[in-house]
């Protein structure tokens, strides 16, 4: 039997688990503009720690070992063949597309893990560090500079009125607090121009000064979905970008067509942990449709999931929200912010947990 197409864009979360499952099981192309898988979340930590990441940056080869790899990115999409920027055109039965966020990374692990130890250098070189933007990167990034380096000094300039703005109020006041015990000094309702940069200052929008000798941007990434504005699904895309599906996550209306990860329009908070969740599904329901033959299959649907998120706050402690309680402090640090969740996400790939590769 003809072994059927399946062509996954984007090997980031949710990409890589659905390819790690379904290799065995159809042709599957992956494509990525990188040779590696990154677990986003512990990316700070390889700032601060850059032989963390030789657990972290894994080369898709290494869970993706069948189907074919294409490294580039996808440009454009018909319904039945996908364009690379690289210029190719590959055919597909069925498409899943898991784009997440657009983020310039290098395209080799080798320069991936160049690029923490040039971080990590400028981190410890600087006596003043500005991080601009009070979400989950900016706090993430502050908390791992301060608990490492305690004798820098931090400042986060963030544009809201608040950190952490995708969970609740409760959440920011307690990480607003735990980071000003670390010395770290918040300026919220203010942005600042890094542009603006002389005699080792930076002006902020309220007509601050801020002394910093490094400083590191951290403002949410754009949705990488702006591409499919151009493409058959172009109707597909709700106000916000996000690709609306079904509750068996295909794009609406469509029947060979998957959407998993952060650029769906699920109501639920976006998470790494829900973005796997999408790909197993999807792989379930690919399996069936795949070895339904003639007969229709009945796929398995997917439930928006609670609002649960653990930032970390350094080595030990963190803040969690959940659906009706927030906490702070170890707790939330044992669940999450030893090991960033880096064991289980290998494991999740068919990885040794703890190997390490140079
Ligand atoms: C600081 C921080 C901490 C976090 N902590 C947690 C946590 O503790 N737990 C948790 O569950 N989640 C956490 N998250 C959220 C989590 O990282 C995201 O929800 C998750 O990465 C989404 O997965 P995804 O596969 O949808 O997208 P991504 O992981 O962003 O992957 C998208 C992939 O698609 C590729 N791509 C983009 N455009 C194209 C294209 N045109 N063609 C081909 N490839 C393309 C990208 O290069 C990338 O590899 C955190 C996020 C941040 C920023």
């Amino acid at each position: 039997m003809v072994e059927k197409k399946v062509v996954i864009i984007g090997g980031g979360v949710a990409g890589a688990v659905l390819a790690k499952t379904i290799q065995h099981h159809a042709n599957v192309n992956l494509i990525d503009p990188k040779e590696y898988f990154e677990i986003p979340w512990a990316s700070l930590r390889a700032m601060v720690e850059p032989s963390f990441a030789e657990r972290t940056v894994i080369n898709h080869r290494e869970y993706f070992t069948k189907g074919d790899l294409i490294v580039s990115t996808a440009i454009n999409i018909t319904e039945s063949e996908v364009f690379t920027a690289d210029g190719r055109k590959i055919a597909y039965d069925y498409l899943v597309i898991a784009t997440g966020h657009t983020d310039p990374i290098p395209k080799t692990r080798t320069e991936r893990l160049d690029q923490y130890k040039g971080e990590n250098t400028k981190i410890k070189s600087a006596r003043s560090i500005l991080i601009v933007g009070g979400g989950p990167t900016g706090v993430e990034l502050a908390a791992e500079i301060a608990v490492d380096f305690p004798d820098k000094k931090v400042t986060i300039v963030h544009k809201g009125s608040r950190l952490l703005e995708y969970i609740g109020a409760k959440a920011s006041r307690k990480t607003l607090k735990w980071l000003k015990s670390r010395k770290v000094d918040v300026k919220l309702d203010q942005s600042v121009d890094i542009d603006s940069f002389t005699n080792e200052t930076y002006q902020t929008s309220a007509g601050e000064s801020i002394e910093a000798d490094a400083h590191f941007v951290c403002i949410g990434k754009p949705l990488s979905t702006t591409w499919l504005g151009e493409t058959f699904l172009k109707d597909d895309l709700d106000g916000n970008g996000r690709v609306q599906v079904d509750e068996y996550l295909r794009v609406k209306g469509r029947s060979n067509v998957f959407a998993i990860g952060d650029i769906t329009d699920i109501q639920e908070i976006k998470q790494g942990v829900y973005a796997q969740g999408h790909a197993k599904l999807v792989a379930k329901n690919l399996k069936l449709l795949i070895e339904g033959g003639a007969k229709e299959p009945k796929l398995g649907t997917y439930k928006a999931q609670a609002p649960i998120s653990i930032v970390s706050l350094g080595r030990k402690h963190g803040v969690a929200q959940f659906p009706f309680m927030t906490v702070i402090g170890r707790f939330p640090g044992i669940i999450k912010s030893g090991d960033l969740f880096v064991g289980k996400t290998r494991k999740e790939l068919g990885l040794e947990p703890n190997a390490k590769k140079s």
